[in-house]
């Protein structure tokens, strides 16, 4: 082997270790920091959506990989960051700690725990994206998600693995259909995960604290990310969310995620976005958008039996503007869910509450998981519903209504009152569908309008006294033409007691 030879190879030895070592500890520089977005060099091996270290401990994602640049955004103060910083490479792509160890806590974008109980002690990391599960781990939906609140339950049944969307101006009652489904899990085995995006942080301490007082944070975890914090937080959230309802999905277990709300993590990527100088579209916001939305929500799923029979039911919620749903976020989570329940300013205004829209709400999978007596006597009500709104508005203009006109509106409007529900106070679906029932009956058809509400609790009331076997069997799906007489009769029997 000549001299020269020997050179080259020793270099080319040195060469191949070298670059090993630098591998493990790839730093860069900081060329430009502003509004908790930085540009680096040096970092020429980087993975999109890896954490990247600055200094003082804090994290970043590396979003933009450009020939000479990385372009991240900082996850936490990035006051003190500054021009020329270093910055290591972690290798990790972004993840969340999740554990068992989570149930009953608040944690915000990152998964820290921030409700002052102490260090979460939780070994396990996942991927805060992930790609949804493909269609051979899956079935179709097939239980119910019952929320507690009749109007859904009855109208929009939501079944366990859908993507239900909650959507309305502000102040129309969205959170709390959110709040009230999470609280009727009591007992159910579901483990719950409520995602606050961009929320003061003391409406969430709210949530929380009524959640503790009704008993439900044994089974619910809250992810916050609040106003205050920099837009990428508000970004990470629902991911973060995600990647937590992930892991008990994978351990079988029914999970319901509440996203409260999306065009709130709509508005921190545009910002992160226009930041990034990615280019701006429609209503300013980035391209893909709607990408944000649909790789999130595609996440939900109803596995099957072999992978573990786990499910994720997501409940994503929008505001709009004005109740223009036909706005681009709002268009384009409508077509990703499976559903919508729309609620009305002017509803909730006039003290119809639940604020839904019957007309303007569905739910396209859900029937198919409804018990069969919900099934059963729910069936013709959103026909019968959705009439009597069109007969109300056209008998606003004429005095003298044909009898079968005002039979139909005398009806309609004691329906559209046995549908009106306080907050937190679920009714479990076997009294659901006694109240139904009896309206379809006619039970109530001679109670006045503002005695309906007290009637119906008398009427279960008595249910639950002297006809508990009754409700037991409803309770397990039965709804046989035995059962249904034997219901029946006791409503008559209850009228009689009453007369
Ligand atoms: P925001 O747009 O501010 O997030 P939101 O649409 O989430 O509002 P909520 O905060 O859930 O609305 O409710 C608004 C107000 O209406 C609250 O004060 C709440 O207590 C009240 N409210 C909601 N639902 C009902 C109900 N079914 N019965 C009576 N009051 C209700
Ligand atoms: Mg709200």
């Amino acid at each position: 082997m000549s001299y020269t030879d020997n050179v080259i190879k020793t270099l080319q030895k040195q060469i191949e270790q070298f670059e090993k070592k630098v591998q493990t500890e790839e730093v860069g520089a900081v060329i430009e920091v502003k509004d908790g977005i930085t540009l680096m060099t040096g970092l020429t091996s980087c993975q999109s959506q890896e954490m990247l270290e600055f200094p003082g401990g804090v994290y970043g994602i590396a979003l933009n990989l450009e020939e000479e640049t990385v372009g991240a955004v900082i996850l936490g103060d990035y006051t003190h960051i500054k021009e020329g910083d270093e910055v290591k490479r972690t290798g990790r792509i972004m993840s969340t700690p999740v554990g068992d160890a989570m149930i009953g806590r608040v944690v915000n974008a990152v998964g820290d725990a921030i409700d002052g109980k102490g260090e979460l002690n939780t070994k396990e990391f996942y991927p805060v994206e992930r790609v949804a599960p493909g269609v051979m781990t899956r079935e179709p939906v097939n239980t119910p998600m019952q929320t507690g609140i009749k109007a859904i339950d009855a109208l929009i049944p939501i079944g366990r693995g859908q993507r239900e969307l909650i959507i309305g101006d502000r102040q129309t009652g969205k959170t709390a259909i959110a709040i009230d489904a999470i609280l009727n899990q009591k007992g159910q085995d579901v483990i719950c995960v409520y995602v606050a995006i961009g929320q003061k942080d003391s409406k969430v301490a709210r949530i929380a604290s009524k959640l503790q007082e009704a008993g439900a944070m044994e089974y619910t975890i809250i992810v916050s990310a609040g106003a205050s914090e920099p837009a990428p937080m508000s970004f990470l959230a629902p991911y973060t969310g995600c990647a937590i309802a992930e892991y008990f999905a994978d351990k079988g277990k029914d999970v319901l995620i509440i996203y409260d709300d999306l065009t709130k993590q709509a508005w921190a990527y545009r910002e992160m976005s226009l930041l990034l100088r990615r280019p701006p579209g429609r209503e300013a916001y980035p391209g893909d958008v709607f990408y944000l939305h649909s790789r999130l929500l595609e996440r939900a799923c109803n596995l099957n039996e072999k992978y573990g029979g786990g499910s994720i039911t997501a409940l994503p919620i929008i505001e709009t503007q004005g109740g223009d749903i036909s706005a681009y976020v709002p268009t384009n989570v409508i077509s990703i869910t499976d559903g919508q329940i729309f609620l009305e300013t002017d509803l909730f205004n006039r003290g119809i509450r639940p604020a839904l829209n019957v007309g303007l709400s569905v739910s396209r999978v859900g029937g198919s998981a409804q018990t069969k007596p919900m099934k059963k006597v729910a069936g013709s009500l959103k026909l019968g519903l959705a009439q009597f709104r069109e007969l109300e508005a056209f008998a606003q203009f004429s005095s003298d209504l044909d009898a079968e006109t005002k039979k139909q509106i005398d009806r309609g409007q004691r329906m559209t009152e046995l549908l009106k529900q306080p907050q937190f106070s679920p009714v479990p679906v076997e009294e659901q569908i006694i109240s139904i029932f009896a309206m379809s009956e006619g039970i109530f058809d001679a109670v006045a309008l503002d005695q309906v509400k007290a009637v119906d609790e008398a009427l279960l009331q008595f249910f639950r006294a002297s006809k508990s076997p009754l409700l037991e069997k409803i309770a397990s799906g039965d709804w046989s033409d035995e059962l249904k007489a034997d219901v029946k009769a006791s409503c008559a029997e209850f009228l009689k007691s009453r007369s």
